[in-house]
């Protein structure tokens, strides 16, 4: 079986776990945590990074540094793994759905305005299997509207926009190190901003708002979350960066791979690559349209009988059941790619002769 994306552990993974484990620092202090965030705002050219549990924990952990709180609305896109939308819920937001682009999957800019309320509080982009969101327009409409913006960058670690690294545009970037994601710490996350006064509130939020006094107790001022990673995950996070860039290199011999023998198939739409960013589709996808032969299920089933492993895009999440009564604007695009679309395989692992014979099985239906 193929499968549709698994991680690579190549690198320094074993001796740093090992050192943890030899010295005894496993827990959430140590040299590898301050390695890890350090080393990842280099990465991203951020100012700060600050750990978190898993991806979920840091869009939580961003949404209550920025301060958005009960009954305030954040605009985000419907077509995206559920993660964020929940962590709206959590701090007792509400979620108000904007449809996305055509060709790029990703927040359509130009349906954002109209969604604004006196409650709206935030923007949240999804940068949609590895493509950037037009980050430009969405900054302008925040600073008009005097919004934050919290990208997810889960899905588009090493993704370009306009020079910039996506995930270190906005007021702050969330990043995930989930098995499934470019690099992993097996469960883990991110929080990345250029504001020092965020960072400093961030990390001060995601460790119980402890304050250390001069007699060594602890103070709190403000409830506070355990949002953190322990230092044996922040080694093998270590480790993994170490190879991001090798990796992002890879992907994209990937996807001009795909790209290359995908892009005459009648019927078959491969993804778009907008001027000045770099899509590192995260997972290569593409969209099943009317004029192929077989439906987009049949083409999930018939790449199953081959041994390839591929998935149904994201439904859309204005319709499932706890999110059925939230405000949208008008959703069709969401609507008719949800149902088109499927994740082809992804992993660095993955060779030419696998992409090969995924693509000839596409071809011959
Ligand atoms: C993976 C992912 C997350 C976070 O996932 P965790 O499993 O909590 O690390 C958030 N948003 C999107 C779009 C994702 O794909």
């Amino acid at each position: 079986m193929i499968p549709l994306c698994i991680p690579q552990m190549s690198g320094n993974e074993w001796k740093y776990i090992k050192d943890c484990l030899d010295t005894n620092w496993v827990s959430s202090v140590g040299s590898y945590v301050d390695k890890f965030e350090n080393d990842f705002a280099r990465y991203l050219e951020s100012k700060a990074a600050i750990v978190t549990m898993n991806g979920t924990a840091a869009l939580e952990l961003a949404l209550r540094t920025v301060g958005v709180g009960e009954g305030d609305e954040v605009i985000v896109s419907s077509f995206t793994f559920i993660s964020p939308v929940n962590t709206i819920k959590y701090v007792g937001a509400n979620p108000v759905f904007v449809d996305v682009c055509r060709d790029t999957w990703v927040m359509d800019e130009d349906k954002i305005e109209e969604l604004i309320t006196s409650k709206t509080k935030a923007i949240l982009p999804v940068h949609i299997y590895g493509n950037p969101v037009n980050m430009d327009k969405i900054m302008d409409i925040a600073r008009k509207y005097k919004l934050f913006v919290i990208e997810d960058a889960t899905e588009s670690l090493g993704a370009i926009y306009k020079g910039k690294k996506s995930g270190a545009i906005g007021d702050i970037g969330c990043f995930s190190f989930n098995g499934n994601k470019l690099i992993t710490t097996g469960a883990g996350g991110m929080l990345v901003t250029n504001d020092k006064d965020l960072a400093k509130r961030a990390k001060y939020l995601s460790t119980q708002t402890k304050t250390v006094l001069e007699n060594g107790a602890f103070y709190h001022e403000e409830i506070g979350y355990n949002f953190r990673m322990p230092n044996v995950l922040a080694a093998m996070g270590c480790a993994q960066l170490e190879k991001v860039e090798e990796y992002v290199k890879v992907k994209l011999e990937h996807s001009t791979e795909y790209n290359n023998l995908l892009k005459s198939v009648k019927g078959i739409n491969i993804p778009t690559q907008k001027d000045d960013t770099i899509n590192v589709n995260w997972l290569y996808s593409i969209l099943v349209e009317e004029d192929f032969p077989l439906t987009r299920d049949e083409l999930i089933n018939k790449l199953k009988e081959n041994g390839i492993q591929s998935r149904p895009f994201f439904m859309p999440i204005h319709n499932m059941p706890p999110y059925i009564d939230c405000k949208h604007g008008d959703m069709s695009v969401t609507n008719s790619i949800g149902v088109k679309g499927i994740n082809l395989p992804s992993s660095v692992e993955l060779n030419k002769e696998n992409i090969k014979k995924i693509c000839k099985v596409i071809k011959e239906c």
